[in-house]
């Protein structure tokens, strides 16, 4: 049995090659104490060659869990074969990686793949003089297509057993790793190279394994450093770029210079350093605009007052009244049921409104220019632009956007993403967004702008506290995303998908909302003795809401049970909030539910309130899949006590300062807020925050 090792860049095509591959015989495991997956599987055709998919890497010098894992597998375990797979639209950048490959000893099948994007840039790579050049089998492949993969397990079972022929450094280079290698390293067979350059890198694991014959070592890296002037690392780096060069030079052509096509045009603007960001306010803005305050929101108040408000439950109400229905059925379908999911239902118009413009803000291919924009604001504070791809999937819904916090290849970042995603306006809360600003602001919107964005704010000041818990701690992967050119997103699919959501939207409310709302009029409309009740604040829900409430006065909303209440119910799901306000405070009635809700808040309570349901624990469904992502119960616990707190603390802030500058009152609670404020603030700025309480990032990572 041959054991092939893929090997290559994030985003290289591993995983693409690996399931062309392997087809069916995939087994996924994890790596040995952590929850890194590690895929295994048969060659297709070839029954004789085991392949292994490893963590992508950008060096054999490691910095996150995954890149040791990658490199501990080789230069220990040793395959028989390491498949490179090098993207052929990005040479320069992957055979970095290669000429480290060579270095190990491990017979090396370059498979160059992505052929098809090189291929529309215009770039041209001569397979055989690469070939020749770096003594190693060299395949060109198309992994998406299925092109170039047939050849390979003949090339694998060629490589067994030959000697790869690392790259050459300058003579000072050589000199100083032939007497690392004959005086240090010793004989370690076929990977002595290795461990002598990586000592000369000062690579600190290889480093550490050799500390006892530092003496012997230190001077002749000593030597070398100081007749070239700069550190090791520096020098072998620049030497294995020039020596890249110089084989690009000879192996590439460039036929074609794509920077004029009208996408590139068109990205000089939409991601200019300085524009991008205010173009992309300014894009969401005009989205929420249409979604929330104009066509949207005509739609959905003709749903709201006119279809359920004069027809539905009117018509429901009076027909079971001719049919002579038992009041309490009456009360329970027309009150509890068809209130609850109107109540609900009444937002779809909007909620369409908003999934067609995403679609097509997605589907055109700014989303990935989003992602790149972010990529530079997010990487400013050692957080990666990949998370940012979770944050748009979780604006249609946080679950599948925690699931695709599995793309993120470094495992706190990917930890960190999974227990944030939910700070964004998903589908389900933007009934309550809608709710708030129309009956506070006029419906504008402004307000599902400042939700949007104190989900952003709320997850970049979450990634540069939490990078400082050391569970947390450690470099951001590099992101690099290909920038797919622009199109005219195409009408069905964007019906197609606006529809599959719409309809995930309306089942739910169908199903699930509608057993909570019936739970919710029940409570309502009976005391703990079972009698019906008159009065609402003698229910059994008044008794729970108003155990509870208390909790909530600080932020100014929780003198009313009824939206504490809307906020324990919004755990089950987020749509449950505005369902709960229609059981409670009616849809037919004269006043509505937007005034009886504007009324009750206030406009500082209103905003208090929506920043507290944007940020708090997200509903079950999603609170399970961060626990599938975080692995354990207690690590879930955390996020979510997290996520409250957090909560807890804007909406406070939100409501104590607003007060202050609005009306000029100042109390206990004002200075709460500013407590909450001085302490964020510390957290944000302090090197090492988390030392006083034992889990700090210690010194160095600090500095
Ligand atoms: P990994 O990170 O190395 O495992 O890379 P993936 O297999 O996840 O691939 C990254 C992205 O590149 C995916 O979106 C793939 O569909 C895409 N991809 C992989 N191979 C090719 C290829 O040959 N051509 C093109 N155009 N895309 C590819
Ligand atoms: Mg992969």
């Amino acid at each position: 049995m041959i054991i092939a090792a893929l090997l290559g860049n994030p985003n290289s095509g591993k995983t693409t090659v690996f399931n062309r591959l392997t087809g069916s015989s995939q087994r996924v495991g994890n790596w040995p104490g952590v929850t890194i997956e590690r895929k295994t599987g048969r060659l297709r055709d070839a029954e004789d060659i085991s392949i292994v998919d490893l963590p992508g890497t950008y060096s054999l010098s490691p910095y996150s869990p995954e890149e040791v894992i990658t490199r501990d597998y080789l230069i220990e375990e040793r395959p028989d074969v390491v498949i490179n797979i090098v993207d052929a639209s990005n040479p320069e950048r992957n055979l970095y990686l290669t000429t480290q490959i060579l270095e190990t000893g491990i017979p090396v099948v370059v498979l160059l793949n992505m052929t098809d994007i090189a291929e529309s840039r215009g770039i041209g790579i001569d397979e055989e003089k690469l070939s020749a050049a770096l003594g190693c089998a060299v395949i060109p492949a198309c992994a998406t297509k299925d092109e170039g993969l047939d050849g390979l397990a003949d090339a694998v079972r060629a490589a067994v057993g030959g000697t790869p022929r690392p790259m050459r450094f300058s003579a000072a280079a050589e000199t100083a790793i032939a007497a690392i290698a004959d005086d240090v390293v010793g004989d370690r067979g076929p990977s002595t190279r290795w461990y002598a350059v990586k000592l000369l890198e000062r690579d600190p694991v290889v480093s550490a394994a050799y500390a006892d014959d530092r003496s012997r070592f230190e001077p002749l890296i000593a030597a070398f450093e100081a007749a070239g002037g700069d550190s090791g690392d520096s020098l072998v780096a620049e030497e294995r770029y020039g020596a890249i060069g110089a084989l690009m030079a000879e192996v590439l052509t460039v036929t074609a210079d794509d920077r004029g096509t009208v996408s590139d045009r068109i990205d000089r603007v939409l991601t200019n350093k300085w524009l991008g960001l205010p173009i992309f306010a300014g894009i969401m803005f005009v989205t929420y605009y249409i979604a929330m305050t104009s066509i949207g929101a005509q739609m959905t108040d003709w749903v709201n007052d006119v279809f359920f408000g004069e027809w539905v439950l009117p018509g429901a109400r009076s027909g079971m009244i001719a049919l002579d229905v038992d009041p309490l059925l009456i009360g329970l379908v027309v009150d509890g049921m068809l209130t609850g999911v109107g109540a609900v239902l009444g937002f779809l118009p909007q909620v369409l409104v908003l999934f067609v413009l995403l679609t097509i803000l997605e589907d055109c291919g700014y989303m990935a220019r989003i992602c790149f924009i972010m990529d530079r604001v997010f990487r400013r504070f050692n957080l990666s632009g990949k998370s940012f791809i979770p944050l748009l999937v979780g604006t249609g819904c946080g679950v599948p956007g925690i699931m695709s916090s599995r793309t993120i290849e470094n495992e706190s970042d990917r930890k960190l993403t999974a227990m944030t995603v939910t700070f964004m306006p998903c589908a389900a809360k933007l009934p309550i967004i809608a709710l708030i600003a129309g009956a506070l602001f006029g419906g504008s919107a402004f307000i599902a702008l400042f939700c949007y964005f104190l989900g952003i704010a709320a997850v970049l000041v979450s990634g540069i506290i939490l990078k400082k818990w050391r569970t947390f701690a450690g470099t951001a992967s590099i992101f690099i995303m290909e920038l797919p050119p622009y199109h005219m997103p195409k009408p069905i699919d964007v019906a197609k998908t606006t529809f599959d959501r719409g309809w995930a939207f309306v089942r739910k409310a169908g199903t699930f909302i509608m057993l909570a709302c019936v739970a919710i009029w029940a409570l309502s409309s009976f005391d703990i003795r079972l009698a019906p009740v008159d009065d609402i604040d003698a229910s059994m829900l008044a008794v729970i809401g108003q155990a509870v409430t208390g909790v909530f006065v600080p932020l100014g909303w929780g003198g009313d049970w009824e939206f504490t209440v809307a906020t324990i119910t919004g755990l089950l799901a987020k749509e449950n909030i505005v369902g709960t306000f229609g059981v409670l405070f009616g849809l037919d009635s004269e006043a509505g539910l937007w005034t009886a809700v504007g009324s009750s808040l206030g406009v500082l309570g209103g905003l208090s309130f929506l920043a507290f349901n944007m940020v708090c624990a997200p509903c079950f469904a999603a609170i399970g899949a961060i626990r599938r992502e975080l692995g354990t119960w207690k690590a879930t616990g955390f996020a979510v006590a997290y996520q409250c707190l957090l909560a807890y603390a804007i909406a406070l802030m939100v409501y104590r300062f607003g007060e202050l500058l609005l009306y000029g009152t100042f109390g206990v609670w004002t200075v709460m807020a500013a407590a909450a404020a001085v302490l964020m603030a510390y957290l944000l700025i302090a090197a090492d925050p988390f030392r006083w309480v034992g889990r700090g990032v210690g010194r160095e990572a600090a500095a």
